[in-house]
């Protein structure tokens, strides 16, 4: 399959995996024999003993193409109205985004509802970094992102500048060292990756702007009316499938399941974030300003970590603990306190003090942190036809980078899971929606997002506290998962 730009024309799942990306080669002979044996010495005990469990086949990559689950096609296919369920998706963040362009390529309906009255109504000016979901965005047709930057070289310091771990493919390279692990990483501002998304369904047009969910009913056996503030009036709409992809103070969360059931939990940091164009730095020679560095130093309570934001802009993010009034009070102070307080903490080696001063105020801000506990499944099990994707269902700290990768896999999931279970002669609509799509995707879906909503809060202490100062060419923290082995 030629893999294009991603404006060329639309896409359509693949039939040989049914846009799974993966087919499963069946069962191996000696697996095959082993179940057969199982199930005999099963029979034999006249359905007294535990019946085993037939194994599934090894999954391997679609050849027909090339892993994605889609193909090129001339138009994107026809909405089934008729089959699918019709989805109400909160939220025009990146999860929400991604569901709607993964419904889009299945032929499943959909309705993306967004609380901003558009794209820029809020400044949202951070860089992700894509590690899981660099593969998966391609599962969602975007092919390439132009304004994506690759970094070959992580460098961790001391304040006075002393380097204390270097890791990436450069690293690599240099010392003839064998590694499996990850040799780049591919960063992307927010909005450029969620523009990207945004194009696939054909502009800003198809996101329903400047609706806010108020409140929603479900009706047993005829969908779920929801209300929407929009314009300052209420305006009711229907829908067989709601999704809430409305983040981390989700309302839909708050509707199904309560908000003292998992409030949010402070992490006891703040973050303050900015971005600085490298053109306002002209005169610094670093060879960690080269465009394909990410670097970070600490002393055991700062911390800061820079990565390329675009190939000629950097993003810092300085963060420290602070009790959470301390830090609710910083934030709302707003740009100018937080950009001197950044200062005033990190008067450390070249370039970041000039980075941080250099920044202009109007590209910095901050918030304290949180995440929730995990949810269980059962609390999920009453939500009938309401389901949770991303950071409202799973909100975790930005340390390890991995709330907006999870939020791209909970939508490419989802999606898959509504074209399988849904099919035409599936009967959902007698077995409900819960049975044969939320109730497997869920579960899958939180089982995944556990280590990293876990491993975000771990280091949200261990990278302010003297374990991020471990000499070691690895990333932080990965010593205390060998100690814990
Ligand atoms: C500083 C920082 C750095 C990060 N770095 C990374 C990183 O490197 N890698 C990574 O994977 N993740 C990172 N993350 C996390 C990532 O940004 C989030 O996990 C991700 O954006 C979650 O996507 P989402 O779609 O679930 O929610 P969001 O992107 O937050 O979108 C939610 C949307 O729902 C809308 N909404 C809310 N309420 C309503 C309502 N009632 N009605 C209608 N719409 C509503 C909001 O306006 C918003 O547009 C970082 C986060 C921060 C803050």
């Amino acid at each position: 399959m030629k893999k294009g730009k991603n404006e060329e024309g639309s896409w359509t799942i693949c039939q040989e995996c049914q846009g799974r990306g993966k087919k499963s080669r069946g069962l191996s002979d000696k697996a095959r024999r082993h179940y057969q044996m199982a199930l005999d010495q099963f029979e034999k005990t006249k359905g007294e003993g535990i019946a085993p469990v037939r194994p599934k086949g090894h999954l391997h990559s679609c050849l027909n193409c090339s892993g994605s689950g889609l193909l090129h096609s001339a138009s994107h296919p026809v909405v089934d109205k008729e089959n699918y369920p019709h989805i109400a998706i909160i939220g025009g963040g990146i999860g929400g985004v991604a569901l709607a362009v993964a419904c889009l390529h299945r032929g499943i309906p959909f309705t993306l509802y967004e609380r901003d009255n558009n794209f820029d109504a809020r400044s949202q000016g951070y860089g992700l970094t894509l590690q899981q979901a660099s593969k998966a965005i391609e599962g969602l047709g975007v092919f390439s992102l132009d304004e994506r930057v690759i970094s070959t070289r992580h460098v961790v310091h001391t304040t006075d500048g002393k380097v204390i771990g270097e890791w990436g493919i450069r690293k690599w390279m240099q010392s003839d060292v064998k590694t499996s692990s990850k040799r780049t990483n591919m960063h992307i501002s927010r909005q450029s990756l969620r523009s990207a998304l945004l194009e696939q369904l054909g502009g800003h047009d198809a996101v329903q702007w400047g609706h806010q969910l108020i409140d929603f009913a479900a009706c047993e056996g005829e969908g779920v009316d929801l209300n929407f503030l929009v314009d300052g009036k209420i305006q009711p709409f229907k829908a067989d499938l709601v999704v809430g992809a409305d983040g981390i103070r989700s309302s839909v969360r708050r509707l199904l399941i309560g908000e003292d059931i998992t409030p949010l939990r402070y992490l006891g940091c703040i973050v303050i974030l900015g971005i600085c164009p490298l053109s306002a730095l002209k005169g610094l020679d670093s060879s960690l300003l080269d465009s394909a560095t990410v670097f970070q130093t600490a002393n055991g309570n700062e911390r800061i970590y820079i990565m390329p934001y675009t190939s000629d802009s950097v993003m810092w993010q300085l963060s420290f603990p602070m009790p959470e009034n301390e830090a609710k009070a910083l934030s709302a102070q707003g740009p100018q306190a937080l950009k001197e307080e950044a200062c005033r903490r990190t008067q450390w080696h070249d370039p970041i003090p000039q980075i941080l001063s250099t920044t202009l105020e109007a590209q910095i801000s901050g918030y304290p942190v949180y995440d929730r506990e995990l949810l269980k499944l059962e609390l999920l099990e009453k939500g009938g036809q309401v389901t949770l994707i991303g950071d409202a269902a799973h909100p975790m700290s930005p340390f390890k980078g991995q709330g907006a990768n999870q939020a791209l896999l909970d939508a490419l999931t989802l999606a898959r899971g509504i074209s399988r279970g849904c099919r035409a002669a599936s009967q959902w609509r007698k077995a409900g929606v819960r049975e044969s799509v939320l109730t497997e995707f869920e579960s899958e879906m939180l089982e995944r997002s556990a280590s990293k909503v876990k491993d975000s809060a771990e280091a949200a202490q261990f990278l302010h506290s003297e374990i991020v100062l471990h000499e070691g060419d690895e990333p932080r923290g990965r010593c205390l998962k060998k100690k814990n082995v």
